[in-house]
């Protein structure tokens, strides 16, 4: 995807979340116009509120599914395409070698009885490390044409976009060593040093009040499987959590090793 499409994407997925309320407000001001209404002579006719229903209903819906539908075309392309130029690539040719410093923003959850950083794909890790390949075990990450590797974004709002898709997750300032390889939005390098997370602002609970402390609880998913998972709360929604299940924002960042600000 080019960089415009990326940015469109984010834009009309935002869009989306608010349709509803759009659509309310529209119908909320045809109403009180008296669009609804069995006047004789409403302010705005009525032929122009059952268009406005047809098309906020049936119209709308299906130019966003198109939008989409487009989307995945485009997407499915330049996979494509990007496993071409792979294939393609000449023997040794150092595929797009990071030359700068490779500093990033990625999303992560913290799991586990001792907080642990834990990425989108369930991988773990500590503040400082080195990427293992779990699919093929001879791999240095990171591999050409594999997986494997630390990422991270090039700029703070994608992770913070990846954050709005990704409720109970942290975003963290990371910098990258080692072999690494770069493309337009991000890295994929060989280690990975943790500087910092950021406290997010809102109770994860009650999304109102601010943040004050870490809880830990039990989450039960598919399988029967159980991890604890951490979250932040306000001093309201902390009530009820024993104290063992509690880390001031201090404790928490001994037990990381990062700074939390
Ligand atoms: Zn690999
Ligand atoms: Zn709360």
């Amino acid at each position: 995807m080019g960089m415009d499409q990326k940015r469109f994407k984010q834009w009309a997925i935002r869009v989306i979340r608010i349709y509803p309320l759009i659509a309310i407000g529209l119908l909320g001001v045809a109403y009180l116009l008296g669009g609804f209404s069995e006047r004789s002579n409403p302010l705005v006719p009525r032929v122009v509120v059952t268009g406005m229903l047809y098309g906020l209903i049936v119209v709308v819906p299906l130019i966003a599914i198109l939008i989409f539908v487009g989307f995945s075309i485009s997407e499915d392309r330049s996979r494509n395409r990007n496993l071409k130029n792979l294939e393609n690539l000449p023997e040794g040719d150092p595929f797009d070698l990071a030359q700068e410093e490779m500093h990033g923003f990625k999303i992560v959850s913290l799991t586990g009885e001792s907080p642990t950083f834990t990425g989108v794909t369930g991988d773990t890790y500590k503040f400082d490390g080195n990427a293992i390949c779990k699919e093929f075990p001879d791999h240095v990450p990171p591999v050409i044409g594999c997986e494997c590797g630390f990422y991270a974004f090039k700029e703070r709002r994608d992770a913070q976009f990846e954050l709005s898709i990704h409720p109970g997750f942290f975003v963290i300032d990371v910098d990258l060593f080692g072999i690494g390889f770069s493309h337009k939005y991000g890295y994929r390098a060989e280690s990975q040093r943790v500087n910092s997370l950021e406290f997010p602002k809102r109770c994860m609970r009650c999304k109102v009040l601010p943040a004050r402390v870490f809880i830990k609880s039990y989450k039960i998913g598919y399988g029967n499987n159980a991890w604890w998972h951490w979250s932040v709360r306000c001093s309201s929604c902390v009530r009820g959590v024993k104290p063992e299940n509690r880390l001031t924002i201090e404790q928490m960042s001994k037990k990381l090793h990062v700074e939390i600000n």
